[in-house]
């Protein structure tokens, strides 16, 4: 049910050697077809980190999000059973990573376990942005009131960063958002936003960001029918896939 396109997207098939593209190498277009994302660098960032609680003055310390000081991080949320946030996001990002890789692409990720704490929300920017991807994506769920459901897509505002990214930005949401409700059957937020779309100026992922990136809070932790669905690894997976179907579509 999911889009893996063929040849189709002009972005990646200037990344392609000529004879991949060629007619009379039907082989060699074969080979391409499987993985259409050759060349295309593409952004996570999982949002907090497994050990961040172990250091609040860390967490607390102050960095420039593009507009004004914001905390590094927080610990994340968890669900009422004690299931982190961190091990969330960072199971679907290596799900994620796993499936765009089999696609040919190049990942960048912002952490590389989730046994550690940061980096700080601007630094994660900051590499997405030296990265050069063309596209990333901040992963979160959310700790919202217990009788709240379903997922958001926060989009950035506009300032002198991430000025260029706009539009695309909010392309890639309207994709991700109508991929989510085809693919998944968590339920655009209840209480966050309209439709399951907030548009936010005070996140560094966002206020930093020099490639098309939106934060998807993927469900709500503190409510008892999205939390099963989050921390079920079957769903996990079907949300990578679901990320993938969008990413390939907003490169198409
Ligand atoms: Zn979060």
């Amino acid at each position: 049910m999911f889009r893996y396109l063929p040849l189709a997207c002009a972005a990646v098939m200037s990344a392609l050697p000529a004879a991949a593209l060629s007619p009379d190498h039907p082989q060699v277009r074969t080979v391409a077809n499987s993985q259409p994302l050759t060349g295309v660098v593409i952004g996570i960032d999982p949002g907090h980190n497994g050990r961040n609680y172990t250091d609040p003055a860390y967490l607390n310390h102050q960095v420039w999000n593009g507009r004004e000081y914001e905390d590094c991080d927080t610990t994340g949320t968890e669900t009422n059973g004690g299931y982190p946030e961190p091990r969330f996001t960072w199971r679907v990002a290596v799900a994620l990573r796993h499936d765009l890789e089999a696609l040919g692409a190049t990942v960048v990720m912002t952490r590389h376990s989730n046994h550690g704490k940061g980096p700080c929300v601007d630094e994660r920017a900051h590499i997405l942005n030296r990265a050069h991807s063309v596209v990333a994506i901040d992963i979160h769920a959310d700790g919202g009131p217990s009788s709240g459901r379903g997922f958001a897509i926060l989009e950035p505002v506009r300032d002198k960063q991430n000025r260029h990214v706009i539009k695309s930005s909010e392309r890639f949401g309207r994709i991700l958002r109508a991929a989510m409700l085809e693919h998944t059957s968590m339920p655009v937020s209840t209480y966050d936003g309209t439709n399951g779309v907030t548009h936010r100026s005070d996140l560094a992922g966002l206020n930093l960001a020099k490639e098309p990136k939106v934060l998807i809070e993927c469900g709500n932790m503190r409510n008892g029918t999205d939390a099963r669905k989050l921390t079920a690894k079957a769903f996990q997976h079907r949300l990578a896939r679901t990320f993938v179907d969008a990413i390939q579509q907003f490169l198409s």
